[in-house]
């Protein structure tokens, strides 16, 4: 192994978690190299709006020194709730946002990018898929990319989420599906082109449930309105229902029968999207997930503890990418930086997965309440 001063640190995955693992062992002088399967920064869209909470995400932006340029893109005025009721769209609850501009929202394409332009030039490998990693006896762990080419490092750090290649080499637990699919669509200059539904939203989100049935709209930068209809149904639901996911018609007809008996302001989201529909069927890592330590290999985020998107995961995985790296400029090694972190990461994951799959009940229930 090289010595602990330097050591060959590799991160797989240039999401928010990988990323801000990178930035803080950059800002304290490490060499890093992250390795990602797309081909470039603006290879797909990033999707919607992230509240960063102040003990994780906001907590990791503070140790990356990037808590200001954070603050200069985020929208604190976003950090509002409202609950609507599903028959009349009448408010039955309203919170924030609070006085201290808690939780702030961003776009997350506007997040990874202000963490990609912190890193060096070169930082970021694109078009790098990992296939898989191997721990060597020696502690160091070996990289296999999908081209067949292999690297060595002191140490691989899995930041490459749900379906992680280098998850393996530590535990064989694979995602299950929760029951619930997350259908998105999306509005464009909503102010203007969608006044009702945009005074419905206001600066934040809303939501109004009913039973295995939710809908969810977010106020994004730019006049951009994001729902999600989440619905409780096999991951096969269209299958089920005769329809091709990518009919857009088809699919647009069978939501609006499903939400026949809901307020026409909230069918709104259904019958008149900008967007197509696209299907996110929700999964998550059996909880508590964990394994024995490893010496050479790691993870971090989605990869370690895949949850409910309950507005914890981002925040989660930069706070883990935060930590690591701190871990690994405090502690005297390697082995015992990784071993720091896994030992704050594992139980603080528990404890978040638990509450996110309740938190996931209580977004979609599955019974009248
Ligand atoms: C609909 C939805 C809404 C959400 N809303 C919120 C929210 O409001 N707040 C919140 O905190 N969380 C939210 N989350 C959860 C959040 O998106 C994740 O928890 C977070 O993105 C995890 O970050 P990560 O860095 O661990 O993984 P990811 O963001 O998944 O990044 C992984 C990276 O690894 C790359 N990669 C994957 N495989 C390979 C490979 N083999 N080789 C190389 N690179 C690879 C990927 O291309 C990607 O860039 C939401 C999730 C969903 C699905």
């Amino acid at each position: 192994m090289n010595s602990a001063r330097d050591p060959r640190i590799a991160i797989v995955g240039a999401g928010l978690g990988g990323l801000t693992c990178a930035r803080v062992l950059q800002h304290h002088g490490r060499s890093v190299t992250v390795f990602e399967r797309e081909v470039s920064a603006d290879a797909r869209p990033q999707g919607g709006s992230l509240d960063m909470h102040p003990g994780t995400g906001q907590a990791a932006l503070g140790t990356a020194g990037l808590l200001d340029r954070f603050h200069a893109l985020a929208r604190p005025e976003g950090d509002e709730w409202r609950v609507l009721d599903f028959a009349t769209a009448a408010l039955l609850a309203r919170q924030g946002p609070t006085a201290d501009g808690g939780r702030p929202e961003i776009d997350r394409g506007q997040l990874r990018g202000l963490l990609l332009d912190s890193l060096t030039e070169g930082a970021v490998r694109w078009d790098r898929a990992v296939g898989g990693a191997t721990p060597l006896a020696d502690g160091t762990c070996r990289l296999l990319f999908r081209d067949g080419t292999t690297e060595d490092f002191d140490l691989v750090v899995g930041a490459d989420g749900a379906w992680s290649r280098v998850r393996p080499a530590l535990s064989p637990a694979v995602p299950d599906y929760t029951g619930v699919t997350f259908v998105e669509t999306g509005f464009d200059d909503c102010d203007t082109r969608h006044p009702d539904l945009a005074r419905l939203v206001g600066n934040g989100s809303m939501l109004a449930k009913g039973v295995g049935r939710t809908l969810v709209a977010q106020r994004n930068s730019n006049g951009h309105i994001r729902a999600y209809i989440a619905l409780r149904a096999p991951e096969d639901w269209h299958e089920a229902a005769g329809i091709a996911p990518d009919d857009q018609r088809a699919v647009r007809t069978h939501l609006l029968r499903l939400f026949d008996d809901w307020d026409e302001s909230l069918r709104y989201i259904l019958s008149n999207s900008d967007h197509g529909f696209i299907h996110r069927s929700l999964f998550v890592l059996p909880a508590p997930h964990t394994w024995d330590h490893v010496p050479g290999v790691t993870l971090l985020g989605d990869a370690a503890h895949l949850m409910p998107p309950v507005g914890l995961g981002a925040n989660l995985a930069m706070l883990d990418g935060a930590d690591l790296a701190h871990a690994l400029v405090t502690e005297s090694g390697v082995d015992d930086a990784v071993r720091a972190y896994e030992s704050i990461m594992l139980p603080r994951s528990k404890e978040a997965a638990t509450g996110s799959a309740k938190g996931l009940d209580n977004l979609v229930p599955a019974t009248a309440t």
